[in-house]
């Protein structure tokens, strides 16, 4: 298959790239660079079957010749970009996803949008099943995040539905691995940085706010079954592994060695009280769960941001 890739140079993009090549694909990642970065995807470099174009998804897109499939990954995610690029994630969501829907249409592509957890919001159904509606704030400062993505599946279906574009959704819980950026200001990275410096760690609140965290090779794994898959209903893929946010930090403390302990912060507002996917649709629907113990996958994150402190 010929595949765009839009956000191609971020944290889970360039990962998705990396597996789509494996498996034979030839792929083109676009970014901005605007949160992703080359550094992400500078060993794709002269890859036979891999291109890299620096645009901005919410202009138009023009790519030359045929494309089997397009994967909408473009958007700003953490918590940071939603107090300092609001408009942009707003964009990306609502024009961009408008944008790759109609490459997907005009190429006759398959179509696939990264939406997340967050379309649930503060939920008050627990854990999350696809049928839940959410809860969400849409004036709140998450709202341009959590609504941005609940359009972007609103246009998918409009699209999916009149135009009959074969589309995907896959709603992304909490993911974590190399790559991520360390100054993304999300739990896991934050903490690993803060622990290198023999700082304490930073909980926001009391810290039994719950999570649920996924390692990234499996999340592409989940993401690459449904691209192959005929469902078109939206799938949760995240790692039922559900913990409060103090047990984590207490974790990387163990693993790190970093004896600085944990201070609390106030908690940011809007903050989820509780997340965890229910899987049983990728289960059921894709033959999918998640396989690496979060204990691995948080050394091996270790690891690299170890190697990146190393090198810079
Ligand atoms: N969090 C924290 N300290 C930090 C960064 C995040 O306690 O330094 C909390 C955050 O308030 C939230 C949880 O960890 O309750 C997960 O935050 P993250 O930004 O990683 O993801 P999200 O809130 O989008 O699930």
């Amino acid at each position: 298959m010929r595949i765009l890739i839009t956000g191609g140079a971020g944290f889970i993009g360039s990962h998705l790239c990396d597996r789509l090549l494996a498996e034979g694909h030839h792929v083109i990642a676009m970014d901005n660079l605007i949160t992703g970065h080359t550094r992400n995807i500078a060993h794709l470099a002269g890859h036979e079957r891999f291109q890299f174009i620096k645009q901005d998804v919410t202009e138009y897109i023009y790519i030359d010749g045929p494309l089997d499939a397009v994967m909408h990954l473009a958007s700003p995610a953490s918590p940071i970009c939603f107090d300092q690029i609001p408009i942009q994630i707003l964009k990306v969501g609502a024009l961009g996803t408008h944008k790759a829907l109609g490459v997907a249409r005009t190429k006759k592509a398959v179509f696939l949008l990264a939406s997340t957890s967050e379309v649930y919001g503060d939920p008050l159904v627990h854990p999350q099943s696809e049928d839940y509606w959410g809860n969400v704030n849409p004036i709140g400062v998450r709202g341009v995040y959590d609504e941005a993505k609940r359009f972007a599946e609103a246009i998918t279906m409009a699209y999916h539905r009149h135009h009959g574009v074969t589309t995907h959704i896959v709603r992304i819980f909490n993911t974590y691995g190399p790559r991520m950026a360390a100054e993304d200001g999300r739990a896991i990275p934050n903490f690993i940085s803060q622990a290198f410096h023999g700082r304490p760690l930073t909980v926001h609140g009391d810290g039994l706010q719950t999570r649920s965290f996924c390692y990234v090779s499996d999340l592409v794994d989940g993401i690459y079954r449904l691209l192959m898959s005929g469902v078109s209903e939206p799938v949760n893929i995240g790692n039922p592994n559900e913990m409060t946010i103090l047990e984590l930090a207490q974790l990387i403390n163990e693993l790190t060695g970093n004896q600085a302990g944990i201070i609390h912060r106030s908690l940011p507002e809007d903050d989820p009280k509780v997340r965890q996917p229910d899987i049983t649709r990728a289960r059921t629907l894709l033959g999918w769960e998640p396989t690496v113990p979060l204990r691995q996958g948080l050394h091996q994150t270790i690891d690299y941001f170890r190697n990146l402190d190393a090198n810079q």
